[in-house]
C-alpha cells in the first residue's frame, strides 16, 4: 500500500498540542521542599562532627525533618512520573496518517488504484484498498472511535476508524471527526466483513477500517441544506411531519448539492441513458448525427415564442427546433438524420411541463412511399428506449422509486395508433365535448391518456391524422381528406412528448402552405430554396427529452429532470 505522499506530508498541520519530549522521571524537578533529605543528612553530619553532644530532643526532632523530607521527595518523584506517563500518551504518532492534502497541482502521477465502493464486498475482506469517497455522515464516539459513511455518486459505505497504541492517535480520532459533511477524503483502509448488515448502506456485508485519512477537498460547514433531508422519501413526510422537506427552489438554487442526492444521480443516469439508447437504436438504422445552428437569422416558425438575440449591428434568433434544418440535410441526400441538442422557446408561462430552453431530440428520414414508415422506426425506437431502461437501469429506477414512488410505465410491445377522428370518439363516447378541428388541451390530452390507458392498457400511444389547421405550415396534408394531415403526436401517461409528421417536400407546395399561414416566404427563403432541387419525401419528428424523462417516472415536474432549468424566473444558476 502507498504512503502519503511528501507533500501530503509536509502540508498536514501542526498537532493541536505540541508533541511533548520523551519524559524521563529524573529530569523532572520535585517541588523544593523546606529542606532536602540531602541538607537534613549533612546538616545531623556536622552536628555529629562538632564538639558537642546532640540531645536527644534535637536528634529526634532532625531524624523527623529527615523522615519528612523523604516523604515529600517520594510524593513527588510519583507525581513527577505520573505527568511523564500522561505526556507520553499524549504524544501524536499518527501525524503522517492524517491531514489536509495541499491542493492537487498535478504534481506527481503515481497511477496508484482508487477503489470504487460498489466494487467492495465481503469477499474482500483483508484486502487494503485506496478510495476518494466524500463523506456523507461523520460521527465521534467518546475519544476512540469515529464513524463514517463514505459516499461514491449512490454507493455508500461503513468506515471506521479505531484509536490504537501505536497507530492511530486520539489526535488523530479527533482530526476525523471534526471533517465536515460532503467533504471529499482520501482513505486508506482494510476491507472488513461486516459484524452485522449495515442497512443504511448500498454495501451491506462488508466496511472499511481506516487506518488513513486526509482531506482532499473541504465542504463548507453551513450547506444549504442536508442531503438526508433532499433524499428523504415522500412517505416520511406523512410518517413524521418534523422532517424538513426541501423546497423545489431551494434545491434549484442549490442545484449543484442537490444533484449528489442519489435520486437524483439516477434521474440523470436514466435521462443520459436515454440519448444513448436513441443513438445506438438510429445509428444501426443508418442515421447520421447533425449538429445544426441554434443561432439563426430569422424566426422560421412564424416569429412567436422566439428568443432575439444582438448580433454584431444586427438580430438573430435562437433556434426554435432544428426543424428546417433537418429537412435540408434531406435535401443534401443524407436521407437519414438525428439531433441531440437545445431547443429555445420564449414560451412566457410558468407550468410544470414547459421550460424555455430544453433538449431536443429530432429526426428526420426520407420515406418509400408512406409516412407510416416514420411511424414504425418511432415505434421500434421507443420500445428500444422503453425496454432498455427497463434493462439497464432497474437501480436506478428502485433508487428513484423510493423517494418519489411511481407506477411503473405500461407499453405495448407494439405500440396503439390511434386517429384523430378516432380520439374525438373516444372522448365524445365518455362524455366529453370535443370539435373535430380542435386541438388537444393539456386538458384534454390527460382525459384522453386516461381514457386510452382504461381501453388499451398502456401508458404510451400515438395519435396521427391531426386537424390540418392546428399543424405547422410544412406539414403535409391528408390527401383523401383535406381537414386533417399526414401528422402525429405521441404520448407517455397523457401528455405530449413527440410531435411530427410527413413534411411537404414540394418547392411550390410548400411556399403555398406558408402564405396560407400567414408565413411571409420572403423571410424563410433560403429554406424554401433548399426544396427547389429535388428533395425525397420524408418525415420525422421531436421529442422533448426532459418531458420523457419526467413523465417515464412520472416526477410531476419538468424542472427535476433538467440539470440547470430555465423557465421564465429561472436564468441562474
Ligand atoms: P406543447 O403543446 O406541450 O407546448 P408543442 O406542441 O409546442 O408542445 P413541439 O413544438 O411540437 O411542442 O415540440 C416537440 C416536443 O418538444 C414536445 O412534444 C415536447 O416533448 C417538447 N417541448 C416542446 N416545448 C417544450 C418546452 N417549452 N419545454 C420542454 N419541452 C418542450
Amino acid at each position: 500500500m502507498s504512503k502519503p505522499t511528501a507533500a501530503a506530508t509536509a502540508a498536514r498541520p501542526a498537532p493541536a498540542t505540541a508533541p511533548a519530549p520523551a519524559p524521563a522521571a529524573a529530569a523532572v524537578a520535585p517541588a523544593a521542599p523546606a529542606a532536602t533529605v540531602e541538607e537534613i543528612t549533612q546538616k545531623m553530619k556536622e552536628v555529629a562532627s562538632g564538639d558537642g553532644q546532640l540531645s536527644d530532643k534535637q536528634l529526634k526532632k532532625l531524624k523527623k525533618e529527615q523522615e519528612k523530607a523523604a516523604r515529600k521527595a517520594e510524593v513527588a518523584a510519583r507525581l513527577a512520573a505520573e505527568k511523564a506517563a500522561r505526556e507520553a500518551a499524549d504524544v501524536d504518532y499518527s501525524t503522517d496518517r492524517y491531514g489536509k492534502l495541499p491542493v492537487n497541482m498535478s504534481q506527481q502521477r503515481t497511477n496508484e488504484k482508487r477503489e470504487a465502493i460498489a466494487d467492495i464486498n465481503a469477499a474482500r475482506a483483508g484486502e487494503t484498498i485506496k478510495l476518494r469517497a466524500r463523506v456523507q455522515t461523520c460521527r465521534l464516539q467518546g475519544n476512540k472511535l469515529c464513524f463514517f459513511q463514505l459516499r461514491q455518486r449512490f454507493d455508500t459505505i461503513q468506515a471506521v476508524l479505531t484509536a490504537t497504541k501505536d497507530t492511530v492517535s486520539k489526535h488523530m480520532i479527533k482530526f476525523a471527526g471534526s471533517i465536515t459533511t460532503e467533504s471529499l477524503v482520501i482513505i486508506e483502509a482494510t476491507i472488513a466483513k461486516a459484524p452485522e448488515p449495515v442497512r443504511s448502506c448500498t454495501v451491506q456485508d462488508a466496511e472499511l477500517q481506516v487506518h488513513r485519512v486526509y482531506v482532499e477537498s473541504a465542504a463548507s460547514d453551513r450547506l444549504p441544506f442536508l442531503l438526508e433531508d433532499a433524499a428523504r422519501p415522500e412517505a416520511d413526510f406523512d410518517l413524521n411531519p418534523a422532517f424538513s422537506r426541501v423546497a423545489l427552489d431551494t434545491r434549484l438554487n442549490n442545484r449543484v448539492i442537490d444533484l449528489r442526492t442519489i435520486t437524483n444521480q439516477a434521474i440523470f443516469r436514466i435521462q443520459s441513458g436515454i440519448c444513448q439508447l436513441f443513438r445506438e437504436f438510429l445509428y444501426a438504422r443508418g442515421f447520421t448525427e447533425i449538429h445544426t445552428p441554434k443561432m439563426i437569422g430569422a424566426a422560421s416558425e412564424g416569429g412567436a415564442n422566439v428568443f432575439e438575440v444582438t448580433y454584431f449591428k444586427t438580430k438573430a434568433y435562437l433556434a426554435q427546433s432544428p426543424q428546417f434544418y433537418k429537412q435540408m440535410m434531406i435535401g443534401a441526400d443524407f436521407e437519414r438524420v438525428f439531433e441531440i441538442g437545445p431547443v429555445f422557446r420564449a414560451e412566457n408561462s410558468l407550468t410544470h411541463r414547459h421550460m424555455t430552453e430544453f433538449t431536443g431530440l429530432d429526426l428526420e428520414m426520407s420515406i418509400n412511399e408512406h409516412y407510416s414508415e416514420v411511424l414504425d422506426l418511432f415505434d421500434e425506437l421507443f420500445v428500444h428506449l422503453f425496454s432498455g431502461i427497463e434493462s439497464r437501469f432497474a437501480k436506478e429506477l428502485d433508487i428513484i422509486n423510493r423517494q418519489y414512488p411511481f407506477e411503473p410505465f405500461q407499453y405495448l410491445k407494439k405500440s396503439l395508433r390511434l386517429t384523430y377522428p378516432e380520439a374525438v370518439a373516444l372522448m365524445r363516447g365518455a362524455g366529453h365535448e370535443m370539435a373535430d378541428d380542435e386541438d388537444l388541451s393539456t386538458e384534454k390530452e390527460r382525459i384522453l391518456g386516461k381514457l386510452v390507458k382504461d381501453k388499451y392498457k398502456t401508458d404510451f400511444y400515438m395519435l396521427e391524422k391531426f386537424p390540418l389547421c392546428v399543424r405547422p405550415f410544412y406539414t403535409m396534408p391528408d390527401p383523401h381528406d383535406k381537414m386533417y394531415s399526414n401528422s402525429y403526436d405521441f404520448f407517455m401517461r397523457g401528455e405530449e412528448i413527440l410531435s411530427g409528421a410527413q413534411r411537404v417536400h414540394d418547392a411550390a407546395m410548400l411556399e403555398e402552405r406558408a402564405r396560407e399561414h400567414g408565413v411571409d416566404p420572403a423571410t424563410i427563403q433560403p429554406y424554401l430554396d433548399a426544396f427547389k432541387y429535388g428533395v425525397a419525401p420524408h418525415g420525422g419528428g421531436g421529442i422533448g427529452l426532459e418531458r420523457v424523462v419526467m413523465l417515464y417516472l412520472n416526477l410531476f415536474n419538468i424542472r427535476r429532470t433538467s440539470l440547470f432549468p430555465r423557465d421564465p424566473k429561472r436564468l441562474e444558476p
